[in-house]
């Protein structure tokens, strides 16, 4: 099967089928080519309905939990985004597809720069990316606050005041919180009074977030 068969059957059957409806997301879903954000030797999984290893012991995202954050950041074109943790860089495509601006970062100095080759390959020259261990420096990028939709991929224990403190008046931020062995997805909505709104989504398995602010 090709490639572009296989994402057109992911999509179906992985994205679509188990709901997530919102037409953008699914169209860019449709177009970036995870095959190329997986290492070489599982390229033929890339579609599969799992994460995958990507090295330095972290992995790419399941791509119905890449669609369903998404989906719960709702993105129209024009926000400005903050991704914390890249990895591979594909949710980083996805977001980059679908807002104005993306601002990432990840604490590994070779997935960062493999992100980046990824990233330049498709031609998503609206994506910052930095290297930042979230350990001298807290997570989140103060220089570039507030941002419209903030991101975060890796699980954390609480919900980190320093990256709700960087959203804008109406801003999302969508988190895994929980334990190291499961968290259940967040969704916190900065109102227009400056209060928060918490939505609890569905159960899901991340890495650890590290430093300061994870484990
Ligand atoms: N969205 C990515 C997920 C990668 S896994 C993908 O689908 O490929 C989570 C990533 O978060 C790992 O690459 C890990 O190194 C990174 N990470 C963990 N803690 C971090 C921190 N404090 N700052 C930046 N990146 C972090």
């Amino acid at each position: 099967m090709s490639f572009d068969v296989a994402r057109r059957k992911m999509v179906q059957e992985q994205i679509v089928a188990r709901g997530i409806s919102d037409r953008r997301v699914v169209e860019a879903m449709l177009k970036v080519p995870r095959h190329i954000f997986v290492q070489e030797a599982f390229a033929a999984q890339a579609y599969s309905d799992s994460s995958l290893p990507i090295g330095e012991k972290q992995t790419i995202s399941q791509p119905y939990t890449v669609a369903l954050m998404t989906e719960l950041l709702g993105l129209t074109g024009t926000e400005k985004v903050l991704e914390i943790g890249t990895g591979s860089g594909y949710q980083t495509a996805i977001l980059a597809t679908l807002a104005d601006r993306v601002f990432t970062a990840e604490r590994i100095r070779p997935l960062a720069l493999r992100a980046r080759k990824c990233l330049d390959s498709l031609a998503l020259f609206n994506v910052m990316l930095r290297i930042n261990d979230g350990e001298g420096s807290p997570i989140g990028w103060e220089e570039e606050a507030p941002f419209d939709a903030i991101i975060v991929t890796a699980g954390a224990p609480a919900v980190p005041a320093v990256l709700t403190e960087q959203l804008a008046p109406n801003g999302r931020l969508v988190i895994p919180v929980g334990d190291e062995e499961e968290q259940r997805l967040l969704k916190i909505e900065r109102q227009a009074d400056g209060t928060f709104e918490t939505a609890v989504s569905v159960g899901c398995r991340f890495v650890p977030l590290i430093g300061k602010q994870g484990w």
